[in-house]
């Protein structure tokens, strides 16, 4: 398995691809990988000739300092598992070479951004879709692969690379979660013993509105009103936000259907999560 970390060594490596009929599969991450990051991997080595990772915290989409400075990293570790997978190259690109001197153009994100994460975390998206153009622009992959755990993001990322025709088929891969229903994040190793507990409220209410939806429930304000006092019931989670949302538009839904999804983001401690359920699709966590 190689390693760039630089554009130039990357180009090298990647332009006989390009002038060829070779299909390259990416998988942008952020490093200290899980189960879920290998997954998309696993799924990019089953589609493609060539499978580029990359490993790159950034900072642009960091709305809070400390959050970015606490973030775990693991590179010789995060390695192995790539290599352990199958990966063909690693971009491991440095900070002055994503945003040089004299930088300035950023992605506006698109409308399904505006709200939850967008509206939680402000510039997020907008650092989001700048790297991702950025990353692809310096790839030039066929297909991307993105976690469905990161939901709204996937709408994002959908959304400008149609928008923008940025050539790059997005594939969406399933939530891995642990066996408890956790969904498996670099940020749950902050979490003490105590805190992980607690956290699992956030995956059991949204599988719970699951069950609800398949009895036949279909108003959203039910579910929501619900998961909150479920939430709230756990004196060490602060509910941020809960919602029946469109899973393109992520505009909230009165009546649901099987293109939507329940949302979610909590505290725990000073662990923010966030997690999701789809009403109708097959990764769920108990089909
Ligand atoms: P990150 O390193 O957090 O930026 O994540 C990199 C990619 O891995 C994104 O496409 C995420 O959606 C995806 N990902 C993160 N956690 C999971 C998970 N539990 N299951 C599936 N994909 C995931």
């Amino acid at each position: 398995m190689d390693v760039y970390r630089s554009v130039e060594t990357l180009r090298q490596a990647l332009e006989p691809e390009w002038s060829s009929k070779s299909r390259i599969g990416f998988v942008p991450t952020m490093g200290f990988l899980h189960e879920g990051h290998l997954s998309l991997a696993r799924a990019a080595r089953g589609e493609n000739t060539k499978v580029i990772a990359s490993i790159y915290l950034n900072p642009t989409q960091f709305n809070d300092a400390s959050d970015l400075e606490n973030y775990p990293r693991d590179e010789a570790r995060d390695l192995t598992l790539l290599e352990r997978e199958g990966v063909d190259g690693v971009f491991i690109p440095p900070h002055e070479e994503m945003y040089p001197d004299g930088f300035s153009t950023y992605i506006d994100p698109p409308a399904n951004a505006r709200r939850w994460e967008g509206e939680r975390r402000p510039g997020h998206f907008r650092g989001v879709c700048t790297v991702v153009a950025i990353l692809f622009n310096l790839t030039r992959p066929t297909r991307a692969y993105f976690g469905r755990k990161d939901a709204q993001q996937l709408a994002v990322i959908r959304r400008i690379a149609k928008d923008l025709r940025l050539g790059v088929e997005v594939v969406p891969c399933p939530t891995v979660r642990e066996p408890d229903g956790l969904a498996m994040s670099s940020r749950n190793v902050h979490l003490s013993p105590k805190e992980r507990n607690d956290a699992l409220i956030l995956s059991q209410t949204l599988l719970e509105g699951v069950r609800l939806y398949r009895s036949g429930v279909r108003n959203a304000e039910r579910f929501i009103a619900q998961g909150e006092k479920a939430i709230q019931s756990i004196p060490g989670v602060r509910l941020d936000y809960l919602a029946v949302v469109n899973q393109n538009t992520f505009e909230p839904v009165v009546t649901i259907g099987d293109d939507d999804l329940f949302i979610g983001a909590i505290r725990v401690g000073r662990t923010r999560l966030i997690d999701n359920q789809p009403f109708a699709q097959s990764d769920l966590l108990f089909p």
